[in-house]
Protein backbone atom coordinates (compact mmCIF):
# COMPACT_ATOMS: atom_id res chain seq x y z
CA UNK A 1 0.00 0.00 0.00
CA UNK A 2 1.26 3.12 -0.77
CA UNK A 3 1.61 6.26 1.61
CA UNK A 4 -1.59 7.56 -0.26
CA UNK A 5 -3.64 4.98 0.08
CA UNK A 6 -2.74 4.42 3.89
CA UNK A 7 -3.76 7.95 4.70
CA UNK A 8 -6.99 7.61 1.98
CA UNK A 9 -8.36 4.30 4.27
CA UNK A 10 -6.91 5.60 7.70
CA UNK A 11 -8.90 8.63 7.34
CA UNK A 12 -12.16 6.46 5.80
CA UNK A 13 -15.13 8.39 4.16
CA UNK A 14 -17.08 9.41 7.68
CA UNK A 15 -17.37 12.24 9.52
CA UNK A 16 -18.66 12.27 12.84
CA UNK A 17 -22.15 11.54 12.94
CA UNK A 18 -24.39 14.74 13.12
CA UNK A 19 -21.31 16.03 10.47
CA UNK A 20 -21.95 13.09 8.44
CA UNK A 21 -26.00 13.90 8.68
CA UNK A 22 -25.80 17.27 7.44
CA UNK A 23 -22.90 16.60 4.95
CA UNK A 24 -25.11 13.59 3.43
CA UNK A 25 -27.84 15.88 2.71
CA UNK A 26 -26.41 18.21 1.12
CA UNK A 27 -24.97 16.42 -1.30
CA UNK A 28 -27.61 14.73 -2.02
CA UNK A 29 -29.64 18.14 -2.87
CA UNK A 30 -26.33 18.14 -5.48
CA UNK A 31 -27.37 14.81 -7.05
CA UNK A 32 -30.99 15.89 -7.00
CA UNK A 33 -29.82 19.69 -9.14
CA UNK A 34 -28.56 16.54 -11.40
CA UNK A 35 -31.53 14.71 -11.65
CA UNK A 36 -33.43 18.07 -12.21
CA UNK A 37 -31.28 18.46 -15.62
CA UNK A 38 -32.16 15.06 -16.62
CA UNK A 39 -35.73 15.94 -16.18
CA UNK A 40 -35.02 19.13 -18.14
CA UNK A 41 -34.54 17.29 -21.19
CA UNK A 42 -36.98 14.46 -20.63
CA UNK A 43 -35.08 11.73 -18.79
CA UNK A 44 -36.46 10.12 -15.71
CA UNK A 45 -34.84 12.21 -13.14
CA UNK A 46 -32.62 10.37 -11.53
CA UNK A 47 -29.02 12.12 -10.56
CA UNK A 48 -25.34 11.13 -8.80
CA UNK A 49 -22.48 13.06 -7.22
CA UNK A 50 -19.10 11.23 -6.29
CA UNK A 51 -17.30 13.01 -3.39
CA UNK A 52 -13.79 12.82 -2.64
CA UNK A 53 -11.67 14.23 0.71
CA UNK A 54 -15.17 16.60 1.37
CA UNK A 55 -15.64 18.10 -2.42
CA UNK A 56 -17.83 16.88 -5.22
CA UNK A 57 -14.93 15.69 -7.87
CA UNK A 58 -17.76 14.05 -10.61
CA UNK A 59 -21.26 14.38 -11.19
CA UNK A 60 -24.26 12.63 -13.48
CA UNK A 61 -27.54 12.39 -14.69
CA UNK A 62 -29.51 9.85 -16.51
CA UNK A 63 -29.12 10.24 -20.36
CA UNK A 64 -30.46 7.01 -21.28
CA UNK A 65 -33.06 8.62 -24.25
CA UNK A 66 -31.34 11.76 -25.46
CA UNK A 67 -27.67 9.24 -25.64
CA UNK A 68 -29.82 6.67 -27.21
CA UNK A 69 -27.65 4.51 -24.50
CA UNK A 70 -28.86 1.93 -22.20
CA UNK A 71 -25.47 2.79 -20.15
CA UNK A 72 -26.02 6.49 -19.82
CA UNK A 73 -27.07 6.17 -16.54
CA UNK A 74 -25.97 9.27 -13.76
CA UNK A 75 -24.00 6.39 -12.05
CA UNK A 76 -22.00 5.38 -14.52
CA UNK A 77 -21.26 8.34 -15.92
CA UNK A 78 -20.57 10.02 -12.27
CA UNK A 79 -18.12 7.47 -12.28
CA UNK A 80 -16.44 7.31 -15.51
CA UNK A 81 -16.05 11.22 -14.62
CA UNK A 82 -14.50 10.11 -11.19
CA UNK A 83 -11.82 7.79 -12.55
CA UNK A 84 -10.72 10.17 -15.20
CA UNK A 85 -9.95 12.81 -12.38
CA UNK A 86 -8.44 10.43 -10.35
CA UNK A 87 -6.41 8.83 -12.97
CA UNK A 88 -7.49 5.64 -11.08
CA UNK A 89 -10.12 3.12 -12.13
CA UNK A 90 -10.60 2.49 -8.23
CA UNK A 91 -12.24 4.37 -6.04
CA UNK A 92 -11.27 4.04 -2.80
CA UNK A 93 -11.73 7.13 -0.20
CA UNK A 94 -14.80 7.79 -2.46
CA UNK A 95 -18.69 8.39 -1.63
CA UNK A 96 -21.35 8.06 -4.25
CA UNK A 97 -24.69 9.63 -3.59
CA UNK A 98 -27.24 8.46 -6.24
CA UNK A 99 -31.23 10.16 -6.10
CA UNK A 100 -32.74 6.37 -6.48
CA UNK A 101 -30.93 3.01 -5.43
CA UNK A 102 -29.03 1.59 -7.94
CA UNK A 103 -29.57 -0.88 -11.15
CA UNK A 104 -27.59 -4.08 -11.22
CA UNK A 105 -25.62 -2.47 -13.62
CA UNK A 106 -24.58 0.38 -11.45
CA UNK A 107 -24.01 -1.41 -8.76
CA UNK A 108 -21.79 -3.89 -10.45
CA UNK A 109 -19.40 -0.64 -11.29
CA UNK A 110 -19.84 0.44 -7.70
CA UNK A 111 -18.46 -2.41 -6.63
CA UNK A 112 -15.88 -2.40 -9.60
CA UNK A 113 -14.68 0.74 -8.43
CA UNK A 114 -14.40 -0.27 -4.97
CA UNK A 115 -16.55 2.73 -3.82
CA UNK A 116 -16.29 3.26 -0.06
CA UNK A 117 -19.56 4.65 0.19
CA UNK A 118 -23.38 4.67 -1.14
CA UNK A 119 -25.95 7.38 -0.25
CA UNK A 120 -29.14 6.86 -1.57
CA UNK A 121 -32.77 8.31 -1.42
CA UNK A 122 -35.65 6.23 -3.08
CA UNK A 123 -35.99 3.07 -2.74
CA UNK A 124 -36.26 1.01 -6.51
CA UNK A 125 -38.28 -1.80 -5.97
CA UNK A 126 -38.66 -3.17 -9.33
CA UNK A 127 -34.62 -2.87 -10.08
CA UNK A 128 -32.90 -2.20 -6.81
CA UNK A 129 -29.65 -3.54 -6.03
CA UNK A 130 -28.99 -1.86 -2.64
CA UNK A 131 -31.45 -4.22 -0.91
CA UNK A 132 -34.56 -4.41 -2.76
CA UNK A 133 -34.26 -7.09 -5.08
CA UNK A 134 -30.56 -7.83 -4.65
CA UNK A 135 -27.99 -6.25 -2.23
CA UNK A 136 -25.26 -6.22 -5.08
CA UNK A 137 -23.46 -3.70 -3.07
CA UNK A 138 -22.89 -5.88 0.58
CA UNK A 139 -22.54 -9.55 -0.89
CA UNK A 140 -20.10 -11.06 1.10
CA UNK A 141 -18.81 -13.13 -1.56
CA UNK A 142 -17.60 -10.26 -3.79
CA UNK A 143 -14.24 -9.41 -2.87
CA UNK A 144 -15.90 -5.62 -1.76
CA UNK A 145 -18.72 -5.05 0.11
CA UNK A 146 -20.62 -0.97 0.39
CA UNK A 147 -20.91 1.03 2.96
CA UNK A 148 -24.72 1.67 2.63
CA UNK A 149 -26.98 4.72 4.06
CA UNK A 150 -30.01 4.85 2.43
CA UNK A 151 -33.48 7.16 2.64
CA UNK A 152 -31.43 10.74 2.72
CA UNK A 153 -33.81 12.77 1.31
CA UNK A 154 -35.93 9.54 0.20
CA UNK A 155 -39.24 11.28 0.25
CA UNK A 156 -38.06 14.64 -1.71
CA UNK A 157 -36.83 12.16 -4.29
CA UNK A 158 -39.68 10.06 -4.46
CA UNK A 159 -41.79 12.96 -4.90
CA UNK A 160 -39.67 14.38 -7.82
CA UNK A 161 -39.66 10.68 -9.88
CA UNK A 162 -43.24 10.02 -9.24
CA UNK A 163 -44.53 14.15 -10.10
CA UNK A 164 -42.30 13.08 -13.37
CA UNK A 165 -44.31 9.83 -14.15
CA UNK A 166 -47.40 11.68 -13.10
CA UNK A 167 -46.42 14.99 -15.84
CA UNK A 168 -45.14 12.34 -18.77
CA UNK A 169 -48.60 10.18 -18.18
CA UNK A 170 -50.48 13.32 -18.59
CA UNK A 171 -48.92 15.05 -21.09
CA UNK A 172 -49.09 11.31 -23.39
CA UNK A 173 -53.19 11.62 -22.48
CA UNK A 174 -53.44 15.26 -24.23
CA UNK A 175 -51.06 13.89 -27.06
CA UNK A 176 -53.39 11.32 -27.56
CA UNK A 177 -56.81 13.17 -27.20
CA UNK A 178 -54.62 16.44 -29.27
CA UNK A 179 -54.53 13.28 -31.91
CA UNK A 180 -57.93 12.29 -32.18
CA UNK A 181 -59.27 15.18 -32.20
CA UNK A 182 -56.80 16.04 -35.26
CA UNK A 183 -58.28 12.77 -37.32
CA UNK A 184 -61.86 13.55 -36.17
CA UNK A 185 -61.76 17.14 -38.13
CA UNK A 186 -60.03 15.20 -41.33
CA UNK A 187 -62.78 12.67 -41.25
CA UNK A 188 -65.53 15.37 -41.22
CA UNK A 189 -63.55 17.51 -43.40
CA UNK A 190 -63.24 14.28 -45.89
CA UNK A 191 -67.13 13.81 -45.29
CA UNK A 192 -68.04 17.39 -46.29
CA UNK A 193 -65.73 16.97 -49.35
CA UNK A 194 -67.97 14.08 -50.39
ZN1 LIG B 1 -28.18 2.09 -13.18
Amino acid sequence: MTEKEEIRRADGCRLPDEEQKKADVKFMRAAMAQARKGAAIGEVPIGCVIVYEGKIIARGYNRRKNDHSTLAHAEISAIRKACKKLGDWRLEGCTLYVTLEPCPMCAGAIVQARIDRVVQAAENPKAGCAGSILNILQEKRFNHQVDLTRGVLQEECSDMLSSFFRELRERLKEEKKARKLAQAQTQSQDEGEN
